[in-house]
């Protein structure tokens, strides 16, 4: 067995944001060892090349300084030595996302694919990492937390960690801070979470609401055999959302006010959607980190990876988020209809679900998805939002189209056994084959229709069949996130077809929405609004003043278009009726009852 790579991590310099990593290598490659940076951290298909954050990179061995050379953006190849090779790097780490590294002076976090490179050859050796404590006086109050197993450090402290081969090793973050930490069991397993950030939130509920979400989601695919450990590192900021999964752990931002005080027993929005985060994040411990497309089987973290399977690790993952909330009671139903509601009024919004498919979203992911520009919301849809509802709508047919046999939780089950428990990777067509294994029905059209087409999806009638009233109606404002009717004052104007965004005290259209008023009288996304009908346009009046309007009326539009003043003239139109909610219906029959109640109860 080869010997292990030695890591060190030290916060060399926080005012700078630098942090000292060393590698050792105890057997160098015989022509020279190489030494690698991640292009990308599985989870955010997007390359970002994080070789670029390294300002500063020697290699020594036996005390002499040995040559490097460099090979490409994310390589470097020492000269040949016998002895054991140590690569020092510094890298520059000041990216607070859940997918950066952070160094300043009251925190370190960071991701392994940020900060540790891989030593060619050796990708399947046992890792050890010292992780070291900045200088005094700094760091007397920090606590290390992260799932990487401890070698030689106390609990929550600085020392030595390990793990079995570099892609555990870097799928481990770290966070380094005063952590509040609260602990819990979840069927056994010691989980934990541990909150950065300035925050009074009541620990003991949050552990409890956790629990019960952890045991809800075992109860649907069993605890891995592997599972022997979990963390929750959350940062709590004044404003914030984002997570990122990994295998014994996750990485959840979430804005301090949505954290529940003491002896606050509802749960508001806010702590609703950080219940549904910290859900999301804990179903891809099974979905996406222990059962995989085959094109992450392994990671190849040099370059792209493509699959067209997105759709179901993020999408299902979307969609069994926020049923676990209702499933474990931890939510009512008509809290989770509004959830789906808004889902569906995301989707509803872009017309680039009738040009995209969700096959074709997650392909491109690479370069659509995840480099969103103005035309986005015209030509790509978001294979979690649609993904989550191709979920549900093939949840509640195969319940009604199986007489109440088959669920989607048996799929799931049957994808787990394939591909989950045996680490090979889901092969392309994979899950659809399984859908029909599993329920003995011919799914073809729905696939082609759901998943390579564009078509919309038949929610009303799936809805309706498990007691569920669909409405639709037209966006109410700016702030309109759909879920629940309109309220009284909130009847809307005419319609302009265009996003609104302030920056630096200008108004200017965010996007322009294909095929209506706006594109049609010229605007181009970027152009700086002045005036409507001879008023000066404000984010603050812009709906005001559409609101004294009819659809139809024609009306004198000036923008700015880069320097240069542009003349037009804008017809309103009527809005789309694209903003959804959704109602437990109250006549439906027994049978309709009793399916609404297995779907939203059963697990
Ligand atoms: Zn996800």
């Amino acid at each position: 067995m080869s010997q292990p790579v030695s890591y060190a991590i030290r916060p060399k310099d926080p005012r700078a944001h630098i942090y000292e990593v060393s590698v050792t290598v105890a057997s160098p490659g015989p022509a020279g060892q190489i030494l690698e940076m991640p292009s990308w951290i599985p989870g955010s298909y997007m390359i970002r090349d994080y070789a670029k954050h390294v300002v500063a990179i020697r290699a020594e061995s036996d005390g002499c300084d040995v040559a490097l050379r460099k090979l490409d953006k994310s390589r470097w190849q020492a000269a040949a030595v016998e002895r054991p090779l140590t690569f020092v790097l510094e890298i520059y780490a000041h990216d607070e996302s859940v997918r950066g590294a952070h160094l300043d002076t009251t925190h370190a976090y960071f991701n392994g694919p940020c900060v540790f490179p891989s030593a060619e050859g050796h990708e399947h050796a046992a890792c050890v990492v010292e992780i070291l404590p900045p200088e005094k006086p700094l760091g007397q109050d920090w606590r290390v937390a992260t799932s990487l197993r401890r070698k030689e450090a106390g609990q929550y402290g600085f020392g030595s960690y390990e793990a079995a081969d570099y892609a555990e090793l870097i799928d481990q973050p770290v966070e380094i801070a005063p952590l509040r930490i609260g602990e819990f069991d979840a069927r056994g397993i010691p989980h934990a979470i541990a909150i950065r950030g300035h925050t009074r939130a009541d620990m003991a509920r949050i552990c409890h609401d956790l629990q019960t979400i952890c045991e809800q989601q075992m109860a649907l695919l069993g605890a891995p055999e592997d599972l022997d450990r979990y963390l929750f590192l959350l940062h709590a900021p004044g404003t914030g959302y984002g997570g990122l999964e990994h295998r014994w752990s996750s990485s959840l931002v979430c804005a301090r006010d949505n954290l529940p005080l003491r002896a606050d027993a509802k749960v508001t929005d806010g702590y609703r959607t950080f219940l549904g985060l910290v859900s999301h994040e804990y179903f891809h411990l099974w979905n996406v980190k222990r059962m995989k497309p085959a094109a992450f089987t392994p990671y190849d973290l040099s370059e792209e990876a493509y699959t067209s399977l997105l759709w179901v690790f993020e999408g299902i993952t979307s969609y069994y988020d926020d049923l676990a909330l209702v499933r474990s009671g931890l939510i009512t139903p008509a809290s989770y209809l509004e959830l789906l509601g808004q889902t569906i009024t995301k989707v509803l919004r872009g017309s680039g679900r009738l040009r995209q498919n969700v096959a074709d979203s997650s392909f491109d992911a690479w370069t659509k998805f995840y480099k969103q520009d103005a035309n986005a919301s015209n030509a790509i849809v978001s294979y979690y939002a649609k993904g989550s509802l191709i979920a549900l709508t093939l949840d509640l047919k195969l319940r009604s189209d199986s007489d109440g046999r088959v669920s989607l939780d048996d799929v799931m089950r049957e994808c787990w056994k394939r591909w989950g428990q045996s680490g090979e990777g889901m092969p392309e067509d994979g899950f659809e084959s399984v859908c029909c294994d599993v329920s003995r029905l011919d799914l073809a059209d729905f696939f082609d229709a759901a998943v390579r087409g564009t078509g919309e999806l038949p929610l009303q009638p799936t809805l309706a069949s498990h007691g569920v009233d669909y409405h639709l109606r037209t966006t109410a404002s700016r702030a309109d996130k759909g879920g629940k009717p309109a309220g009284d004052n909130e009847l809307p104007g005419p319609w302009l077809g265009v996003s609104l965004a302030e920056t630096n005290g200008k108004l200017s259209f965010a996007a322009v929405y294909n095929g209506g008023p706006a594109e049609a009288a010229g605007v181009a996304p970027g152009d700086v609004a002045v005036a409507l009908d001879g008023l000066a346009l404000t984010l603050a009046n812009c709906e005001r003043l559409l609101k004294t309007y009819r659809e139809g009326d024609e009306l004198g539009l000036v923008i700015f278009r880069g320097d240069e003043l542009i003349t037009t003239t804008v017809q309103l139109a009527r809005r789309p009726q694209n903003t959804c909610y959704l109602e437990l219906s109250t006549d439906c029959d027994a049978d309709t009852a009793s399916r609404r109640n297995a779907w939203l109860h059963e697990s």
